[in-house]
């Protein structure tokens, strides 16, 4: 559903810019983020980040996720990152 993916990926922008690594929802619950290898289509979750020098100092200017199925990693974007 186009209206849900635009809110999670608004969810996963805001999450990121506050440096938080997962998104609670409406229900209490959290869910953390993940992107899909394009090699194998396993969940990459996230392995390292790096922290963008703006003006609080917490927002990830990168999050490096690599996946458990061939090890691969690479730097993910809120374009392909999902909430499990
Ligand atoms: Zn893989």
């Amino acid at each position: 559903m186009v209206l849900q993916q635009t809110t999670d990926r608004r969810r996963i922008e805001d999450a990121l810019a506050a440096g938080r690594l997962s998104v609670p929802d409406e229900h209490g619950f959290v869910h953390g983020i993940y992107a899909v290898c394009p090699r194998d289509g396993i969940r990459a979750y996230p392995h390292r980040t790096v922290r963008a020098h703006d003006v609080q100092g917490h927002a990830f200017a990168q999050v490096v996720v690599r996946c458990f199925g061939c090890g691969r990693s690479w730097a993910a974007t809120a374009d392909n990152i999902h909430l499990s």
